[in-house]
């Protein structure tokens, strides 16, 4: 007679089924939105883009299957931290909490734009660590090894690295209580964000980082350029941080306007951190790239090392 040890014990096959929900839940949502921004951007809308590539074109498939089974590794790491995370909660470590009412509904509303602005500052900061020459190899390396992007680029990431993104939300949870939805919507929103950030189209309308409101966000154009050069733009959602601590590219606005000019025209750039100008600028310039070794091993910035 054959011995089932979830029957023995009750709790392997809890701990089982919510690891498989777990993993349900992190590998559909990379899938989902990865697959339905690569299909429609990169295939169906590609050509009526094509002033908008920050990219070559020329198809990488072996770098995106390099880059999805990196992914699945990253979500079975996911898929171990929300076990976590799930018994930790029952066990009261983790301040999630099902009950609405229970800090109110306007604290409810709230705790996703909470966790974001938390989860900028975390990754601001841990991003520029994992630049330094002692991290970088070990931690950072395989996510650059895109120098450039794909919607897939999303979740590449090394195991140490999935582990330190993978962290915030069990992290912050021990002091911040949060809701279960809360929670799932900001999870949605770090998705789509994330693989919206490694798209290479730019999708912003033009003159965006010329508005107050827009210069605070980052664009595809703004993470592309780390990936082109990693020693500037180490922010996720917001600007914040790279602009007080002096790291944003300073091309930056420039190839933003170069990118969202109607082809073959002078470039209109008017920011709030630059005077306005006009400037014939070529596209090829955007597409243009360190040097391999330089990639390999980021260029030293002020306080983030390769
Ligand atoms: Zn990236
Ligand atoms: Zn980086």
């Amino acid at each position: 007679m054959r011995h089932d040890p979830c029957e023995a014990h009750p709790d392997m096959k809890d701990l089982a089924a919510t690891f498989f929900v777990s993993l349900a839940f992190d590998f559909g949502r990379y899938a989902l939105v990865a697959c339905a921004v690569f299909a429609t951007f990169w295939l169906w809308l590609g050509d009526r883009l094509h002033h908008r590539w920050l990219r070559p074109r020329a198809p990488e498939t072996a770098s995106m299957v390099r880059e999805i089974r990196a992914s699945v590794r990253t979500v079975l790491i996911f898929a171990v931290l929300g076990t976590v995370v799930v018994f930790g909660r029952r066990a009261g470590v983790f301040r999630i909490y099902l009950d609405p009412h229970r800090h109110g509904i306007p604290y409810l509303l709230a705790t996703p734009l909470i966790l974001i602005v938390l989860q900028d500052t975390y990754f601001y900061f841990m991003h520029r660590a994992m630049h330094h020459r002692w991290l970088y190899h070990a931690v950072h390396h395989e996510h650059h090894i895109s120098r450039h992007t794909s919607p897939f680029t999303a979740y590449a990431f090394s195991p140490a690295e999935a582990l330190a993104h993978g962290l915030f939300v069990p992290l912050v949870t021990l002091v911040l209580p949060a809701h279960v939805i809360a929670v799932f919507v900001f999870l949605a929103f770090m998705i789509v964000r994330n693989v919206l950030g490694h798209l290479a189209i730019e999708l912003y309308p033009r003159g965006f980082v010329a508005h107050r409101l827009g210069a605070m966000h980052t664009t595809t154009t703004h993470h592309a350029l780390h990936h082109l050069r990693p020693h500037t733009n180490f922010g996720l959602y917001f600007t914040w941080w790279d602009r007080a601590l002096g790291t944003t590219d300073p091309t930056y606005e420039r190839r933003f306007a170069e990118v969202t000019a109607p082809r073959g025209t002078a470039v209109e750039i008017a920011t709030p951190a630059s005077p306005v100008a006009r400037l014939p600028l070529h596209r090829s310039a955007l597409l243009a790239t360190p040097s391999p070794s330089r990639l390999r091993c980021p260029a030293p910035a002020p306080t983030a090392r390769p």
